[in-house]
């Protein structure tokens, strides 16, 4: 899996904030790959007056949101994000975007994201009649992805993420509404959660995603849920995403991928490189113990899980 990159992505200026620049520092060096042009791309998820608001923000350096920051390079990076994610859409690759996009809605922005980048390539790939489906491991849920395909067959989204946690949703009776009914699957880990729990979650929800037959999976890879990110309390090795790369390519052959979040900014790199290594099928360059949850995660956990799949039972063999 091709690692795209362009130093666009630093153009978004956040200073302190914890989606910073610096989170793609290991990746400095790669050259900057040919984007396409995507501005047409925004009108696919997003309002007209949206994408104004965001230019205007962007000339007068107004926030769009307390959690969003604005530069005056945000409108380049966020264009370059969507590009990546494109190009990676086409070549199977992993964009390593910034600002990331999985919290953007149509018509606002939220928790760090400006465009949904994921979901603007997800919705090119439905106009051309594919069915996608949308994992995302980031431990946030995608609430802007889920909202936007959320009456839709055509895209499955499904997101293992911690719950409760910003964005406040993402519970196990939010299946997806009208002609969408079961095609959104939330798995919600309690905090504490260790790789056991993922790989509990994944395994009860991957017949699912199976059942779905996507042609295409797109990936919203976000590694806030390493044990010593320090906005969650989710505690995934770097052994995870190495194994998660493993399953996911053994599953699913024609798959990319692009960045969300990720702020341990030691760790990222090394999480991203043990993601692809297993995408790849090479040997892990980093090794950590996988870990294990406690009892009372677990039954929380387990309450939800059982809850969850009731939920999903007309619409899905549940084995
Ligand atoms: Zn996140």
């Amino acid at each position: 899996m091709q690692l795209i990159y362009h130093s666009d992505f630093l153009a978004h200026d956040t200073g302190g904030h914890p989606e910073r620049k610096e989170r793609l520092h290991a990746f400095r060096d790669l050259p900057d790959a040919a984007l396409p042009d995507v501005e047409d791309w925004l009108l696919l998820v997003h309002e007209p007056a949206y994408i104004d608001q965001v230019r205007k923000s962007v000339a007068s350096g107004h926030w769009l949101d307390p959690e969003t920051p604005i530069s005056s390079g945000s409108w380049k990076a966020a264009i370059a994000a969507v590009a990546a994610t494109r190009l990676a859409m086409e070549t199977g690759g992993f964009a390593l975007a910034r600002p990331p996009g999985h919290h953007a809605y149509p018509g606002h922005c939220s928790g760090f994201c400006i465009f949904n980048n994921v979901a603007i390539a997800a919705q090119y790939l439905v106009r051309q009649g594919k069915r996608v489906l949308i994992f995302d491991f980031d431990g946030h849920l995608g609430d802007g992805t889920s909202r936007i395909f959320s009456t839709t067959d055509q895209v499955m989204y499904w997101s293992i993420h911690q719950y409760p946690a910003f964005p406040g949703h993402g519970f196990i009776d939010e299946i997806g509404e009208g002609k969408g009914k079961g095609y959104t699957l939330n798995s919600p880990l309690p905090p504490g959660s260790g790789d056991d729990i993922f790989w509990s979650a994944f395994d009860h929800l991957l017949p699912l995603a199976r059942q779905f037959k996507p042609d295409v999976v797109a990936l919203s890879a976000g590694f806030d849920g390493y044990q010593y990110d320090p906005l969650l309390e989710l505690r995934y090795s770097l052994d995870m995403f190495y194994q998660l790369g493993i399953r996911l390519t053994a599953e699913f052959p024609n798959t990319f991928a692009t960045l969300e979040g990720g702020y341990n900014l030691q760790a990222l790199p090394k999480c991203i490189f043990n993601f692809l290594a297993g995408m790849d099928g090479l040997e892990a360059p980093y090794q950590e113990e996988p870990t294990v949850s406690g009892r009372s995660v677990w039954e929380r956990f387990e309450a939800n899980l059982y809850a969850g799949l009731h939920y999903l039972e007309p619409y899905w063999t549940i084995r």
